[in-house]
């Protein structure tokens, strides 16, 4: 029995250094190289197969990054680098003798690094992370007109972006698209009114922290911030737009609202964030006094009112009231604040008008009326502001 034992051990231990040795030599695949530009950086992800160590860094004449990937192995031949980015100039990479790929990215123009790895989440793989920071930053300074008399200014944000599509449909369309989409319609809209000035936490496909979109509602210094999702379920005949405000600390938001809550606030684990760029409490900054706090999430709640309002006559609505729930990225809390949820894009017949043009334009034609009344109601401004056709 002992002998048997004792050759069960060492059967165990002789495969376990059979599997190991096997994990060490074996390549990291590298999958898939993708870029991201964004006004102030371009992002490079790099998929593996597995965890592995790599270095990044900066070499002169010519300026260029290199990513030294420990023992890995193209295996797609990506077409990295299709197109055209401001940062980037062309892409070479080759395997050294000690089984290391290097990865040399050409650089137009002097750049910070900074890089991080992710870890596997919703599908996606160990990814390293490569921030390429220009020096200029794309942020717009706060608008004055020229008799100094201050633009209303509405920060419009358009969900998700870059690594993180946010929910997907049933045909293939992402929520990143809409919402971009809809916020850049409803910047139009909004443009085309003397004294109201949008802003767009986003205005490609590429990842914003929530952090820095709160942060750049803030450095704005806006009046209102909309920030623009359409959610997925499981049920597919589920339909219907919905609108939420933030929830205080200590306050009971709705189990559905909270779900909701989180799914959103994910955005930052996908997208790919470094730790310093995370917030856990929206409430952390809160530079306001209970009265002024109340105030400014009373008045987030009329204008979500004023929201699903204008919606109704555009479309589906999933709730007549407005939630509340802890979303990171209506962390300005001085500012009334609302998240929409445009519609299900896991409903196929959603889906498909949620892609079409015309009907994102009345869905931020929808939005722009509601603005207009709230700021009416506000007292400020005055006189009506219909929304002028883009012909
Ligand atoms: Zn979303």
């Amino acid at each position: 029995m002992k002998i048997r034992q004792c050759f069960v051990v060492m059967l165990t231990a002789w495969l376990m250094s059979l599997t190991f040795s096997h994990v060490a030599h074996a390549a990291v695949e590298v999958r898939d190289v993708r870029l991201w530009t964004a006004p102030d950086h371009t992002r490079v992800v790099v998929d593996l197969s597995r965890n592995t160590t790599y270095q990044v860094f900066g070499l002169k004449d010519p300026d260029r990054v290199v990513i030294d990937i420990d023992n890995g192995k193209l295996v797609q031949q990506s077409e990295i680098l299709k197109e055209a980015d401001p940062v980037i100039g062309s892409v070479r990479y080759g395997n050294s003798e000690s089984g290391t790929l290097r990865l040399v990215f050409d650089v137009k123009e002097k750049v910070k690094l900074r890089s991080f790895l992710l870890k596997p989440m919703k599908g996606k793989p160990y990814r390293i992370v490569i921030d390429l920071l220009r020096n200029q930053d794309g942020e717009e300074a706060p608008v004055l007109r020229a008799n100094d008399k201050r633009e209303l200014i509405v920060a419009i944000d358009a969900g998700h972006g870059g690594e993180d599509p946010g929910a997907i449909g049933a045909n293939g369309l992402q929520e990143k698209q809409v919402t971009l989409e809809v916020a850049k319609k409803l910047a139009d809209i909004m443009n085309k009114q003397p004294g109201i000035h949008a802003v767009l936490t986003r205005k490609g496909d590429y990842f914003v922290p929530l952090k820095k979109r709160v942060d750049l509602v803030r450095k704005a210094k806006a009046d209102l911030m909309i920030s623009i999702h359409a959610d997925a379920v499981r049920t597919r005949t589920v339909k219907g737009a919905s609108v939420y405000t933030l929830s205080e600390q200590g306050a009971t938001p709705s189990k559905i609202a909270a779900a909701l809550a989180a799914k959103e606030n994910a955005a930052d684990a996908i997208g790919g964030v470094m730790q310093d760029e995370t917030v856990d409490n929206p409430t952390v900054r809160n530079i306001l006094g209970d009265m002024a706090k109340r105030d400014s999430l009373n008045s987030a709640q009329m204008f979500a009112g004023n929201i699903i309002a204008e919606l109704e006559k555009v479309g589906d609505i999933k709730y007549k009231d407005s939630k509340r729930a802890r979303f990171v990225v209506l962390g300005a809390l001085e500012v009334p604040s609302v998240l929409i949820e445009l519609d299900y894009i896991s409903n196929p017949a959603q889906e498909r008008k949620l892609r079409n043009s015309a009907h994102q334009q009345k869905l931020a034609t929808a939005i722009y009326q509601a603005s207009v009344s709230f700021l009416e109601r506000m007292g400020m401004i005055k006189g009506k502001m219909v929304a002028k056709s883009n012909e």
